[in-house]
């Protein structure tokens, strides 16, 4: 098995009495750009000293800049169903929590997605719990096929990502024709005594088979990929190392890895209670995780949700996050109950701003939020996304297509405010570019735009 336990332990415990010098002598490795190998990432997680994590976090931004430049992608969860047959020991939607299950008819979707496109989001994660029965595979591609037909005004999703139990290789053979973005599914652990720990009597709890759930996606040829953690459930060092060794496994087999890693933490849910998890992240280690998982895979997109508050979001966007949701609810049908004042949530969220408020905050900090899907509508995924990533020629297509989209955002969803905000970053994102030609290509589809012309990339 790929996640060799005994190998990772060995390198946790042999870098336990690590030197202030060893772990100097890493950090400059790392600013050297130089890659880190599996022992040099055990050491940084040992760091403790202020100023060597100051030194880490500034160091985890610059490279975050120089591959993601100042964008910052943008989405929203949809819950389409809470039925459940497994029994996560930390989630809400555990079968032992006794509540009326629902899923949602294909006019209630179309009713949360005119919701969700009317606070400006093109980009969705479909969220369901796992029950073959009430829930199977037709009834999530039928959703996906409601999402990407409805229409509110200029409102449309233009990219699902899907974030469903592990399943068979015809499965996602049939996601990958409904013509999904990302296939998301986080490990929880890759650690397996507290895995199976976690996941007791249920079909979830098979680790090899959640495991090995990207190799039978990527033999369907699904190439985009999100793996994750749920911070909390075991040691964040060994889920780090573990991590690296998911993406390298995947980049030997199938020549690429993530697409994207997310890092949630735990948070308070029914039916459970935080003081029964012993491996509760404090915010500093989670920033220093975050950071680091920043240094060893800089080319994977890191995702954040909105378990995080304000504060905690705008911190790690420096530090190494490159994707954020807004505006999100974690309810089934939350989107419409949340207008009426009621919920049953999958866990707790802690940043309730708006998207339109979270943006105004993301440009004055000097980002681009970015609602572009072009990538793979023009085929730039798995290997040929990668590559174009490690060469840098991705920023020729991906600052000019963020600026568009977030123009887009503001004439549809912004208010007087807003687009004054943007129309100052025009003009400082478009005279950073070194072309002429790009120069004048985004300037004429900005004026296409206002002229009332949409979904404009390159
Ligand atoms: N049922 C699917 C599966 O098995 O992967 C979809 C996952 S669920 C809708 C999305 C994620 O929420 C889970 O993978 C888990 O990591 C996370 N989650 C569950 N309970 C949580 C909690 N109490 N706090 C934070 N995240 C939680």
């Amino acid at each position: 098995m790929f996640i060799d336990h005994d190998y990772i332990e060995k390198i946790l415990e042999d870098s336990k009495n690590v030197s202030k010098d060893e772990i100097q002598s890493v950090i400059d490795k790392a600013r050297r750009r130089e890659g880190l190998n599996h022992k040099e990432v055990g050491i940084l997680l040992q760091v403790e000293d202020k100023d060597q994590l100051d030194e880490i976090y500034k160091l985890a931004g610059e490279i975050k800049e120089s591959i993601y430049g100042k964008r910052i992608v943008m989405f929203a969860p949809l819950y389409v169903s809470n039925y459940c047959v497994n029994n996560c020991v930390y989630c809400g939607y555990k079968r032992d929590n006794k509540f009326i299950r629902r899923k949602l008819t294909q006019e209630e979707v179309a009713n949360e997605v005119r919701i969700l496109e009317s606070m400006g989001h093109k980009r969705l994660a479909l969220e369901v719990g796992e029950d073959p029965i009430n829930v199977p595979i037709d009834y999530i591609l039928e959703c996906i096929d409601t999402i990407y037909k409805t229409q509110n005004d200029n409102g449309e999703i233009r990219r699902i990502n899907v974030n469903i139990a592990a399943t068979t290789v015809e499965n996602y053979k049939k996601l990958k024709n409904a013509n999904i973005g990302t296939y998301i599914l986080f490990q929880e652990t890759y650690h397996r005594p507290t895995y199976e720990k976690m996941h007791p009597k249920s079909i979830k709890g098979n680790y090899e088979y959640h495991l090995t759930s990207f190799d039978r996606a990527m033999e369907a040829g699904i190439d985009d990929v999100g793996g994750g953690v749920l911070f909390g459930l075991a040691d964040p060092k060994f889920e780090v190392l573990a991590l690296m060794l998911h993406n390298e496994y995947l980049e030997e087999k199938f020549k690429v890895g993530f697409h994207t890693i997310s890092v949630p933490r735990l948070k308070k849910a029914e039916g459970m209670n935080l003081k029964d998890f012993p491996n509760i992240l404090d915010d500093e280690t989670f920033k220093k995780i975050v950071a680091i998982i920043r240094i060893a895979v800089p080319f994977t997109g890191i995702i954040l949700s909105t378990r995080e508050n304000q504060e905690m979001r705008r911190e790690l966007l420096k530090y190494g996050v490159s994707q954020i949701s807004a505006g999100s609810v974690t309810g089934v049908g939350g989107y419409k109950e949340k207008e009426e004042g009621k919920n049953v949530n999958q866990f707790e969220t802690s940043d309730e701003r708006s998207p339109l408020e979270v943006l105004k905050e993301l440009v004055d900090d000097g980002y681009i939020p970015s609602y572009c899907t072009a990538c793979y509508r023009k085929g730039r995924t798995g290997e040929r996304f990668m590559s174009l990533a490690k060469s840098g020629e991705i920023q020729n297509v991906c600052e000019p297509n963020a600026l568009m989209s977030l123009v887009e955002y503001a004439l549809d969803y912004g208010d007087d405010e807003f687009k004054n905000k943007v129309e100052a970053l025009i003009d400082d994102v478009k005279n950073s570019f070194d072309k002429q030609n790009v120069r004048n290509m985004v300037e004429n589809r900005i004026e296409k735009l206002k002229d009332g012309e949409r979904d404009l990339y390159v």
